[in-house]
């Protein structure tokens, strides 16, 4: 019952956590009250791409005579679409469960709550509750779908991501409020499959956090696509008496009512800060988040907090990066902290869009002087073969020293190609650094080799 390192919450930040703390030789154990994998493998990023990966595929039939095939049309039930992506979730699970295994990490399967005196109570099933002590303690235990209080989620008609991800049969119609990653992924998805949607985003662009150009991209592909977006507009009111929902929402001509069978709720997350035992040890909250210093340390020595749960951008390969940080400072070793400024985002949808560093209007806030190229994906060979050549490649430079200052990507297959900024912005890589670097042919990687030409007035094929 006493452990090196206790981690509460078996997400991509505990498990990850978990893992390194064992290669380091703590002896190691993971609380978990659901399913192994947290909210990405079972609830989140996995289970997602599963159904946009159905979507594409449906599209692809569908679209069959642009490829020179004979016209099909595809059909299929949605309960097998919702299945497969089950499946795939499961099965990640149960990866999960094999490398906890495979690490000689405790699985400890029951609801956490820490304890002064570094210690854990366990609560399982069956309400049987077991403390165990650790040296340290490090809360990992994410968030849930956000509730405003005129957004209610009943769960059959106003719902959150978990519903849309497991719907028993396919809405007609579907009003999404929000257009974060999260909002914009399940739009393309019910689109693509038939479902009439609506977006509603309260800021002037849909994905609000990306470059404004790719913003006003990805809305005008949506819109073609047939997806219905309204932006500086909010949900005031919902009304479920009725058959389906009817939603007042605030434009700046005036309210006016939409009517869907279904209303997703995407407006963010809450951080799971409640009954977990921060009150009781004096852990210290702030706007319904964790407080903790560049290691991770709460204000409470011996416990740390990562992942969702911490004022750091909600993504999964945050959490993992903070969780591993935080054990390798425990363990004494010479640790970078995580640079936040280079930290890639990508939305799944079709366009996918993938960023990472300062949008344009960022970097002439911050002062710089810049550099930008852009590169349309219509001028990819590859993207030509493909039959994907929606979208473009931005890259932003610092004009006195070359410096990569952000990369913003909108077209098929985008979301695998960041990693390429992601590692050169680390290295601290210039622009003609990039032009030299040979990019293979025919690949889209090369768009961003021909972007960051176009940026110095070298470009090749524009
Ligand atoms: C629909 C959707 C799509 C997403 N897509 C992406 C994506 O494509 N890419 C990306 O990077 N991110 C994505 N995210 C975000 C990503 O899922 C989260 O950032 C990530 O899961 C956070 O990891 P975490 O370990 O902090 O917490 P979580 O994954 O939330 O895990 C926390 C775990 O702690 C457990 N827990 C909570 N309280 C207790 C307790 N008291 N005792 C024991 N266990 C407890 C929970 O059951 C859960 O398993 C998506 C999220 C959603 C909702």
């Amino acid at each position: 019952m006493n452990y090196d390192i206790i981690v509460i919450g078996s997400g991509p930040g505990g498990y990850v956590t978990a893992i390194r703390a064992a290669q380091l030789g703590f002896k190691t154990a993971i609380i978990e009250k659901e399913n192994l994998g947290g909210i990405c493998l079972n609830w989140g990023c996995i289970p997602t791409k599963a159904l946009l990966k159905s979507a594409q595929v449906f599209h692809y039939i569908n679209h069959a005579e642009d490829y020179g095939l004979n016209k099909v049309e595809g059909t299929f039930e949605f309960p097998n679409v919702i299945q497969r992506s089950r499946g795939v979730a499961n099965k990640m699970s149960k990866g999960i469960e094999f490398l906890m295994k495979k690490n000689k990490i405790d699985v400890i399967m029951g609801t956490a709550k820490v304890q002064k005196g570094k210690k854990v109570s366990v609560t399982d099933k069956e309400g049987k509750t077991t403390e165990y002590t650790g040296t340290h303690i490090i809360i990992a235990t994410g968030a849930r779908s956000r509730e405003l209080p005129n957004l209610p989620q009943d769960g059959k008609k106003v719902i959150g991501y978990r519903q849309a991800l497991s719907l028993p049969e396919q809405p007609k119609s579907m009003i999404v409020v929000g257009s974060g990653a999260i909002g914009v992924e399940f739009a393309d998805f019910y689109n693509t499959m038939g479902t009439k949607v609506t977006v509603v985003e309260f800021m002037p662009n849909i994905v609000p956090v990306e470059d404004e150009e790719i913003s006003k991209h990805l809305e005008k592909s949506l819109k073609k696509t047939g997806i219905e977006i309204m932006t500086n507009a909010s949900v005031e009111s919902v009304d479920t008496s009725g058959e389906g929902v009817k939603a007042t929402v605030k434009t700046a001509k005036g309210n006016i009512t939409l009517e869907a069978d279904i209303l997703l709720s995407a407006v963010g997350i809450a951080a799971n800060i409640e009954n977990i035992g921060l009150e009781e040890v004096g852990i210290q909250t702030d706007k319904g988040r964790v407080l903790v210093n560049e290691w991770y340390e709460t204000s409470v020595p011996g416990y740390y907090a990562i992942g969702d749960l911490i004022p750091t951008q909600a993504l999964a390969h945050v959490a993992s990066a903070e969780g591993i940080t935080c054990v390798e400072k425990i363990k004494g070793m010479h640790v970078e902290k995580i640079d936040y400024g280079n930290i890639p985002g990508c939305t799944y949808c079709h366009p996918e869009v993938a960023s990472v560093g300062l949008t344009e209007k960022q970097a002439k806030e911050k002062g710089y002087e810049i550099k930008v190229g852009k590169f349309p994906l219509s001028a990819s060979g590859k993207a030509t073969a493909n039959g994907n050549t929606d979208g473009f490649i931005k890259v932003i430079f610092d004009a006195k020293y070359g410096e990569w200052l952000g990369c913003h990507m909108i077209g098929e297959g985008v979301t695998d190609m960041v990693a390429e900024a992601v590692v050169a912005r680390k290295l601290e890589t210039t622009g003609h650094e990039i032009i030299k670097s040979i990019h293979p042919h025919p690949t889209v990687s090369e768009a961003i080799m021909e972007a960051a030409a176009a940026a110095y007035g070298e470009v090749i094929h524009i």
